[in-house]
């Protein structure tokens, strides 16, 4: 092969040209070579690419850097790989006809349709793996006090005999002949409108862009192999039921060693035999005697932390609520809490005795036991109606 020349001299420019200045100099070079413009003529098709490798080195800081430094051993293999035709080189294209403003109608397939060859450069892929979703029931009193649960779940890892590469031996990992690693076959068809490219991921390998000739046993290929696992889920006092815990990177692995998914933790609500729940807020109806709504007295009203005394206050109707302030359930990611609402619902005994009767009997005339509501006792009788 002859000596390369300069690409400076090729684009034919001077070593402090601007970037501007060498995408001038390029777009000029490539409008004169552009193979559609000069059919079967051997010399424009080489200075075509001579361009293109010139400008792909120039027009990138870090490789012109070094190019600068080291000449053309300090940019080797660093050009464009025409050994695939000139579609390789499709985003440099893109970034020179996103300026062209028309020079070159149908932007980069003027070019893919003269090479046929593949878009981009090799690039890996990143997979990232699925999510895995389960569902954790949990009791208030372990909503109040915040739990570790134990969640089994069954999940994609890398498979421990290949590394998840899906070969025990690295040579046994070709590059896909059909697409030439890129994952994508070019079509090129002509229509009267020019030429078309479409692009389809490559059957052979599967978009893989490798080949695996000798796939590991253990895996069949694959990279994955499917583990039952036990994760620790630490889950916050305060949750509610429909909320959704995200840990990353706890779900399913991905192909070529990619970026595992999250494990989802759903939360659900046990019903409890006597809280009503909204929000950190609880709620609880306290069954309390005749005698005690009249006379008053200290009963206990369960809370999650134990039993609590409240007062009954003589005189109390039916329905009276009592707040205990911060008795309630924590707030999530906070230091407060929710109150515990005791509604007091007063028991009516259904069967009397001959005696209980004489001596409710004696108490109907008393005019301390005919109804007399005050407004305000009208007007809160309203109110509860809606509370529970
Ligand atoms: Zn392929
Ligand atoms: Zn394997």
């Amino acid at each position: 092969m002859a000596e390369k020349r300069d690409y400076y001299e090729v684009l034919g420019v001077g070593r402090n040209a601007s970037a501007d200045e060498i995408k001038k100099a390029y777009r000029k070079l490539a409008i004169k070579y552009h193979p559609d413009k000069n059919p079967g003529n051997k010399e424009a098709e080489e200075k075509f690419k001579e361009a293109a490798e010139a400008y792909s080195i120039l027009s990138d800081p870090d490789k012109k850097a070094k190019y600068d430094q080291f000449g053309h051993a300090g940019v080797e293999g660093a050009g464009p790989d025409f050994s695939q035709g000139f579609g390789g080189f499709s985003d440099l294209f893109n970034d020179i006809f996103g300026s062209f403003g028309g020079g070159f109608s149908g932007g980069f397939s003027d070019f893919a349709g003269f090479g046929g060859g593949a878009r981009g450069q090799r690039r890996e892929r990143v997979y990232r793996g699925r999510d895995i979703r389960v569902r954790v029931k949990l009791t208030l009193e372990e909503i109040a006090a915040g739990v570790e649960k134990e969640v089994n779940i069954e999940k994609s890892v890398p498979c421990p005999d290949c590394g998840g590469r899906g070969a025990k031996d690295s040579s046994d990992i070709k590059t896909c002949p059909a697409c030439n690693g890129t994952g994508q076959i070019t079509r090129v068809t002509n229509s009267f409108r020019g030429q078309m490219v479409t692009y389809t991921t490559c059957q052979q390998c599967g978009g893989e862009g490798k080949i695996v000739s000798n796939p590991c046993p253990s895996c069949s290929g694959t990279g994955l192999v499917r583990k039952r696992e036990t994760i620790k889920v630490k889950i916050p006092a305060g949750v509610e039921g429909g909320m959704q815990m995200t840990i990353q990177g706890e779900g399913h692995a991905a192909k070529n060693n990619g970026i595992n998914g999250d494990l989802l933790v759903v939360i659900e609500e046990q019903e409890h035999p006597n809280f009503k729940r909204d929000g950190a807020d609880l709620y609880y109806t306290k069954v309390i005697s005749l005698t005690d709504a009249i006379l008053g007295a200290d009963v206990e009203v369960p809370c999650l932390d134990g039993t609590y005394k409240t007062r009954v206050e003589p005189g109390t109707q039916s329905g009276t609520i009592v707040k205990l302030r911060g008795k309630g359930l924590p707030v999530l990611n906070s230091y407060s809490k929710g109150d515990l609402y005791v509604k007091f619902a007063v028991w009516i005994p259904k069967k009397l005795n001959r005696h209980e009767k004489e001596l409710v009997e004696s108490m109907k005339d008393c005019e301390a036991f005919k109804p007399n509501p005050t407004k305000e006792e009208k007007s809160f009788f309203d109110k509860i109606k809606d509370l529970f």
